[in-house]
């Protein structure tokens, strides 16, 4: 019952030296990080940050990132994490609707923060440089960030308090705030949800949710051990994935974590071989990308012990390739922003794999299949609305009682995804309940459609959307990408697929595309797709 960040403080008087961090060839200690985070805390003091205020932070994977969510939460204020592929609108929805005072951004995104401020209620900007933490510059093994960011300097200006996180780390002070918590009540977190479906809402997560997410996460990892593993963050800390499967769980075991401040294919595997890190929380587009690589052989990837893939659903072969490939174990949760966000996973260490399931619900999770908005329990086999109840569930939407009210209902909150559960209490995802595609009168659920055609050898990715019909209401249409160097006729899938699916569900339009659209954390943004065709056919 301690809140997040005093898991910081005793890793901190645990393993003072071990590293904390590693970010491209820099490590910092346990002890670095406690004091820099500190030094953050007690800064925010100084500008006038009082508890409950709310600090966003604007960055990808870095030590600052970490330093700034720490330091936010012993200074008991409110981290809002925003995504720095943000554009200046999207910027400007979140500091509104969250109300932040100050901004922890990168400094190529400063002049994007400063053409919104007059809007928001933004008083502060701290700018911070990726090389800020780089050895310089001589152990630069990452072109990417080399030549888009060495060098750069910022302008600092805007009403006279704008400052530099180099300054505070410079000169602050490390001493411990003393404040108290109301454990259960208290908010750590304005956790955006992913805005696959629609705009982000602003989930209120507390000190409760996160550490009881992060608990149940090491009792299901039970073979980690405090202060020996190394996890690769490639997974965005801005989204709630990441957040806790790697930043707190990293932290909670006094673990080291890995960073990346992007996911690059390339990248990642010479960390893996390089860094040997021995945990990978991450989603199917991350282990697809890197089995795609064609040199993947050429890299140890055997530290690897544990991976969790979430987010969407993960296809066996890739899951059993995988495995193959690293020796270790990946196996599939399930969860959302609004639960922490793990609910369920299968488990890690076991002999049988249950084919297409999410798993069980995490201990202290309880979990239901209710007829669609309602809390009416339906049997065992049956479609419905996925339903959970436990410690990792949100205190509400920030702002909007209206939207709280409809998914939190007796103790229950409705996850607007739909699925079953079999008569060993394993759950299957069918599909999201918006998603549903009615076709001439027909549902038909995207995801079986695309396990089928994931089946086929020339495809890489594709997702299956409903796209408007004057005769049917909607169609069912496959955005497909080819395998490198692999091609097949539309023909050839229209056959495939009617060997496969019910003729109704076969799609009836196929486009081929270079990539899909995603979000930060790798999931094909089926929504946009559908407004790109709405759009085409206006
Ligand atoms: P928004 O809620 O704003 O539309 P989002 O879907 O990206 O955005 P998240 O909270 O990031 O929001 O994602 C939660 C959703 O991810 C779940 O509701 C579910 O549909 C999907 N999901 C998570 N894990 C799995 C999984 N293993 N299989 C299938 N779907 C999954």
């Amino acid at each position: 019952h301690i809140p997040v960040q005093e898991y910081l403080t005793r890793a901190y008087k645990k393993f003072p030296t071990k590293i904390a961090i590693h970010f491209m060839g820099r490590d910092l200690s346990y002890k670095e990080l406690y004091e820099s985070s500190l030094k953050f805390a007690n800064y925010l003091q100084s500008i006038g940050i009082q508890k409950g205020d709310r600090v966003a932070i604007m960055l990808p994977n870095c030590p600052q990132g970490v330093i700034g969510y720490y330091g936010a939460l012993y200074a008991g204020a409110i981290v809002v994490q925003t995504n720095p592929l943000y554009t200046e609108r999207e910027i400007a929805y979140q500091m509104k609707d969250s109300g932040a005072k100050v901004i922890l951004a990168m400094d190529i995104l400063y002049p994007r923060v400063t053409k919104v401020l007059k809007d928001t209620s933004l008083e502060n900007i701290i700018v911070t440089g990726i090389k800020d933490y780089l050895p310089f510059p001589k152990n630069l093994v990452y072109p990417f960030i080399q030549k888009k960011q060495y060098g750069f300097s910022v302008k600092v200006e805007h009403r006279g308090i704008n400052h530099l996180f180099t300054e505070i780390m410079k000169v602050g002070k490390a001493e411990p705030i003393s404040m108290s918590f109301d454990f259960d009540e208290d908010i750590a977190l304005l956790q955006y949800t992913g805005g696959t479906t629609g705009f982000p809402k602003g989930v209120m997560l507390t000190h409760k949710n996160l550490v009881t997410n992060t608990t149940m996460c090491t009792a299901w990892n039970y073979k980690a051990i405090e202060g020996e593993e190394s996890i690769l963050g490639v997974l965005p800390f801005f989204h709630v994935y990441g957040m806790t499967t790697v930043l707190i769980f990293s932290v909670m075991l006094g673990n080291r974590m890995v960073l990346l401040p992007k996911f690059d294919v390339e990248t990642a595997l010479k960390t893996i071989d390089k860094q040997k890190p021995t945990i990978f929380p991450g989603a199917p587009t991350i282990y697809i990308g890197l089995l795609n690589h064609p040199d993947i052989q050429k890299y140890d990837l055997s530290s690897i012990v544990a991976c969790l893939s979430g987010s969407a659903p993960l296809p066996l072969e890739v899951q059993e390739k995988f495995e193959k490939v690293t020796g270790g174990r990946l196996v599939e949760g399930y969860g959302l922003t609004e639960t922490s966000p793990v609910t369920h996973a299968n488990l890690i260490y076991a002999e049988d794999r249950i084919k297409g399931s999410v798993g069980i619900p995490w201990p202290d999770t309880e979990a239901a299949i209710f007829a669609v908005d309602s809390t009416t329990p339906l049997p065992f086999g049956e479609i419905g609305e996925i339903a959970v109840k436990g410690p990792q569930v949100m205190k509400g939407y920030w702002n909007r009682p209206e939207d709280t009210a409809m998914t939190l209902r007796d103790g229950w909150f409705l996850t607007g995804d739909l699925g079953y559960m079999d008569e060993s209490g394993y759950f299957y995802v069918v599909d999201r309940k918006k998603d549903l595609i009615i076709a001439g009168g027909y549902n038909i659920y995207p995801r079986d459609v695309e396990e089928v055609l994931y089946e086929h050898s020339a495809i890489q990715e594709c997702v299956v959307a409903g796209v408007p019909d004057p005769y049917r209401g909607e169609t069912v249409k496959a955005f497909i990408v080819l395998k490198e160097g692999a091609s097949v006729t539309e023909e050839e899938l229209n056959t495939f697929c009617r060997e496969n699916l019910a003729a109704f569900k076969v799609p009836r339009i196929y486009e081929f595309r270079a990539e899909l659209p995603k979000t930060a954390v790798g999931k094909i943004l089926r929504r946009t797709l559908i407004e790109e065709e709405k759009a085409k056919q206006k």
